[in-house]
């Protein structure tokens, strides 16, 4: 059977929260019932796009990450709220409206923080992928709609085939997917990863200047893993990286100058390495 799946794709989404918006326009002051009551026009967001920083000055990166109800198969809102919650045959999620009424404790059945207390209705509510919408004909709920980046999308078919496309898009569950969610992430990475930065400089006279062009590499126990030139203003960067992935060796060459070899330990955040200068031989 063909279901919904929800692709969000990281490197194209710019925060212009369009479709957090455009969920406001569709669920504030409507009722669709049986689906959902009316959204509460204030705080309540069934999408929110987050701001993600990594990195410190100069290496610095922002990415937003749209969070929303994940459609999990194996929900544990259901799994602990089966008399409200129901899992469809097409796989969205939804709450029983009248049996979500007075049950705050709702909010809590979801790791990801998608269900929302409703606090002028006295009810828990989420994200119902505008079913109200996909049962009439429509081919996207209105966030995918009206985002202008196209860093939502919508796909319905069946779950092998888009488990290929996962495999070929190399999407991602935005935790470790055991509640084998139906929103999955492209280009993560930049919300899940950590990179090394630094900046590589030469002595020309008195005066410094960019190592334009400098070659550099990151090895982990001998083994080069990554290489790069600096580019035009002499900086670097090996990106991807998990997080406490070891202790590298940064290694940087440049022809007539002698080489710079440094370590880096990868925690938690990423590295930026501080200004490397190199010297004649
Ligand atoms: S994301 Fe939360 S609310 Fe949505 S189906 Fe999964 S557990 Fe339930
Ligand atoms: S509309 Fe698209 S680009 Fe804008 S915040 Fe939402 S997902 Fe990101």
């Amino acid at each position: 059977m063909e279901k919904w799946h929800i692709v969000v794709d990281i490197e194209k989404c710019v925060g212009c929260f369009n479709c957090m918006l455009a969920c406001k326009d569709e669920h504030v002051g409507n009722k669709w019932l049986p689906y959902t009551d009316e959204q509460q026009k204030h705080e309540n967001k069934w999408i929110n796009p987050e701001k993600h920083e990594r990195g410190s000055v100069p290496f610095t990166e922002i990415c937003f990450v749209p969070h929303m109800c994940q459609h999990c198969d194996e929900a544990p809102c259901e799994k602990k709220f089966p008399d409200v919650v129901t899992k469809r045959p097409d796989g969205i999620v939804l709450l029983d409206v009248k049996k979500a009424k007075g049950k705050k404790e709702l909010a809590d059945a979801c790791p990801y923080g998608a269900i929302v207390w409703n606090e002028e209705l006295k009810t828990a509510q989420k994200c119902t992928l505008c079913a109200h919408l996909l049962d009439d004909g429509w081919t996207e709920p209105r966030c995918v709609q009206s985002c202008p980046l196209r860093a939502l999308s919508i796909v319905h078919c069946e779950d092998t085939e888009f488990e290929k496309l996962a495999d070929k898009q190399n999407l991602k569950p935005i935790t470790n997917g055991s509640n084998q969610p139906r929103v999955l992430y492209k280009n993560l990475y930049k919300f899940n990863k950590v990179f090394v930065a630094g900046a590589l400089a030469f002595l020309d006279g008195d005066i410094e200047k960019a190592a334009v062009d400098a070659r550099i590499s990151l090895s982990l126990n001998g083994k080069k893993l990554l290489e790069q030139k600096a580019d035009f203003f002499g900086e670097f960067k090996f990106d991807k990286l998990p997080k406490n992935s070891g202790t590298f060796t940064v290694e940087c060459l440049m022809e007539g100058y002698n080489p710079i070899r440094q370590e880096v330990t990868v925690g938690n955040e990423c590295v930026k390495m501080e200004l490397m200068t190199f010297e004649g031989r």
